[in-house]
């Protein structure tokens, strides 16, 4: 069971990892809790977000964002709770969604924090469908995918947050849906529970053929979660102005250098070009109005309470099982938003 600890336990980047990040990558070190001053907070972490990009983050790579430098607490979104508080607006025993990063404490002025009060229903979802990830798929699917009526629209990593979200919105929007994940489990619960018209196992032999057959009208849309050889499968069913929304290459994220085998760029723009494809990047942090946000917002509890949307959790239980819970999520480990639960 999880504990709150007497000591800050911190999860710092230790080396920069070349593939696969390995037990060296991250260490665990304990310093005291720290003191809120004037105008700050002290707050606890309930639950930590694990979350693909954080792989990027080891990097030191131009990006976005800044990488995370060595010895510096790993980066991330946690829901935690007020334990001491000297600024206004924020009482103990609020629940907030902040940037405290992989460890039991942090110190907080309120920049980037939002209340969520004493009592929210489930605390965790401002980590998945209610925030970051709800939103990506919310804002990259509706605003860069434009799903029309009976549009064929493919995503993959269909059972982890963005992707089961991305195909249960482009139901609600009336487009055939066919998912594409790891296993037989993932496939079902994609197609039964959260309603897509179809699922594809991605380590299939034959993905293409498979693929081709659950899309006999070629793909308008395809959310691009993955990259690797499920875009490779999806490039010769684009249909001429098909959609495609860049959100991540998650298949590519522990590459150490390009990857080896047949350049696919003429592949891949010869498609672009033929097929007038639009394709569009996009970070969920300065790609969208601001406004958006509040639609994604009301939609989102609207679509959840009348149970048009489903959402499912990984709960790993334990900051120490953190580094290892990581690792799980970029192959396919989690069935489901990844979540640590931190303290009680
Ligand atoms: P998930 O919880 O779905 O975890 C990633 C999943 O990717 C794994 O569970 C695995 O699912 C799948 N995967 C890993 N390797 C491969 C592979 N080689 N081929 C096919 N699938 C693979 O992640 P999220 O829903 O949080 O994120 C999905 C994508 O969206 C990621 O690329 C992430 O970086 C991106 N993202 C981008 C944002 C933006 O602002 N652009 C914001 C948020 C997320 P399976 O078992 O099904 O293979």
């Amino acid at each position: 069971m999880a504990q709150t600890s007497e000591v800050n336990r911190q999860i710092v980047l230790a080396e920069r990892p070349k593939g696969q990040p390995d037990h060296d990558t991250l260490k665990m070190q304990a310093t005291d809790v720290p003191v809120p001053g004037e105008g700050e907070m002290l707050v606890r972490t309930v639950y930590l977000s694990l979350d693909p990009y954080m792989r990027g983050r080891m990097n030191d790579a131009k990006s976005y964002a800044e990488p995370v430098s060595i010895g510096e607490v790993m980066t991330a979104q946690v829901v935690g709770q007020v334990v001491t508080s000297n600024l206004e607006g924020y009482e103990v025993g609020d629940f907030v969604l902040s940037g405290s990063g992989w460890q039991d404490y942090a110190v907080s002025d309120g920049s980037m924090v939002m209340n969520l009060g004493k009592n929210p229903e489930n605390p965790s979802w401002a980590l998945g469908i209610l925030g970051m990830p709800g939103y990506t798929a919310y804002a990259g699917l509706l605003k860069i995918g434009e799903p029309k009526p009976g549009e064929t629209v493919v995503v993959a990593a269909a059972a982890g947050p963005v992707g089961a979200t991305v195909g249960q919105i482009a139901k609600l929007k009336g487009c055939k849906v066919v998912g594409i994940a790891g296993g037989a489990d993932k496939c079902a619960h994609v197609v039964e529970n959260l309603g897509f018209d179809a699922c594809i196992d991605h380590r299939s032999d034959d993905l293409a053929k498979e693929l081709r057959e659950a899309c006999p009208n070629g793909i308008d849309v395809y959310f691009e979660n993955v990259g690797g050889k499920v875009l490779y499968a999806v490039l010769p069913l684009l249909n001429p102005f098909a959609r495609v929304p860049v959100c991540g290459v998650v298949a590519w994220y522990n590459l150490p250098g390009l990857p080896e085998g047949r350049d696919m760029g003429p592949s891949i723009m010869g498609t672009v070009l033929r097929m007038k494809v639009k394709m569009q990047g996009f970070i969920i942090y300065d790609s969208f109005p601001a406004s958006l946000y509040k639609e994604f917002s009301r939609d989102m509890n609207a679509w959840l309470q009348d149970g048009s949307v489903k959402y499912k959790e990984h709960v790993v239980e334990g900051l120490e099982n953190a580094p290892a819970a990581f690792n799980q999520l970029l192959v396919g480990g989690n069935f489901g938003k990844m979540v640590v639960k931190v303290s009680q």
